[in-house]
């Protein structure tokens, strides 16, 4: 008989048919390195931002949503705590993830003066597995996904060599591996590098794909055998929705229903000083938020054609077989 997949969440396994409707790629809080160091930083206590993450979080409940990615790297303060605490009150599954951001906004000097004297391949491998195996820190959680992410239009020598600890601890241990690209690129080069070192391309997921409407880029993406993810719904300030509704229908025209996941990328709360955004920014982000899809996307797929079994696909199935 063979061995059930079990998947790890902030509280415990579940099986990849207890996920259901799922969303691939959202954080609890943006926390940029650095930002605990700002002496003016917005007070906040851990059960407030619990607190604050569980009522947002529990909007997706509704759209019968069941399981959240928490896709933030170990250098974006990834929290297994909070996760914790937020899947107590949610009673959403939540996966935690293991890994790292991309260089100019990730690299800790740890990481760079160490790189200099001991291969980080190894060591960054070494971080993955046992937060996928044994546990993140004390928290008892373990990783469920590995985060990885690469700049805009290259990948970085550091990028490249956490990429290659990635492929190892995705051989090692079946969990899949989610990425970030910068601006819509380097996707197909992502996906290379990770298969040639060792990853099962169904079990990578290339993400932020829908930065990029050319459909020659996407296709060549997906003909490398992984999953893509159009994972920042609502983002019109970096790339507009319009656009990534008519490369998804495009997409969709092309029977590309079982390779692609949704997402929003978004998040309850930024940490560090409260940062105003001029009022251009704030119509920009007008629609971000963790229900975007559910309120606005999907009703207007299906106004184009778009069936329940194509947008079950994406939001049940895909994610149930990338973790399954
Ligand atoms: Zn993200």
């Amino acid at each position: 008989m063979m061995e059930m997949t079990k998947i790890n969440t902030a509280l415990g396994t579940i099986t990849p048919e207890q996920m259901g409707p799922t969303l691939m790629h959202e954080h609890m809080v943006l926390a940029l390195p650095g930002w605990e160091h700002d002496a003016l930083r917005e007070p906040v206590e851990f059960s407030d931002l619990a607190k604050i993450c569980a009522d947002t979080f529990s909007e997706v409940k509704k759209y019968g949503v069941k399981t959240v990615v928490d896709a933030s790297p170990n250098d974006l303060w990834r929290n297994a705590e909070l996760n914790k605490a937020v899947a107590e009150k949610t009673g959403l599954n939540l996966i935690c993830s293991t890994g790292m951001y991309y260089e100019t906004e990730g690299i800790s000097a740890y990481l760079r003066f160490r790189s200099q004297w001991v291969d980080i391949i190894q060591e960054l491998y070494e971080t993955f597995v046992h937060e996928i195996t044994i546990g993140i820190g004390s928290s008892g959680v373990r990783a469920g996904a590995i985060k990885v992410a690469t700049s805009h239009a290259c990948i970085t020598p550091y990028e490249e060599k956490a990429l290659k600890a990635a492929a190892k601890a995705q051989k090692e241990t079946g969990v899949p591996i989610i990425t970030h690209t910068q601006q819509g690129t380097m996707g197909p080069e992502q996906a290379d590098l990770l298969i040639a070192e060792g990853a099962d391309p169904k079990k990578i997921v290339i993400g932020h794909m829908c930065g990029n409407a050319n459909l020659e880029y996407q296709v060549n993406t997906l003909n490398r055998g992984v999953y893509i993810a159009f994972d920042r719904w609502g983002v019109d300030l970096l790339f507009p929705d319009n656009l990534r509704y008519a490369t998804l229908l495009g997409l969709l025209g092309l029977g590309y229903a079982d390779r692609i996941v949704l997402s929003h990328d978004c998040n309850a709360r930024i940490l560090g000083r409260p940062l105003v955004m001029p009022d251009f920014v704030q119509t920009l982000i007008a629609n971000w938020s963790y229900t975007h899809i559910f309120r606005n996307i999907i009703p207007r797929l299906k106004q184009a054609g778009v069936t329940d079994a194509q947008v079950n696909q994406m939001i049940v199935e895909n994610p149930k077989r990338i973790f399954g």
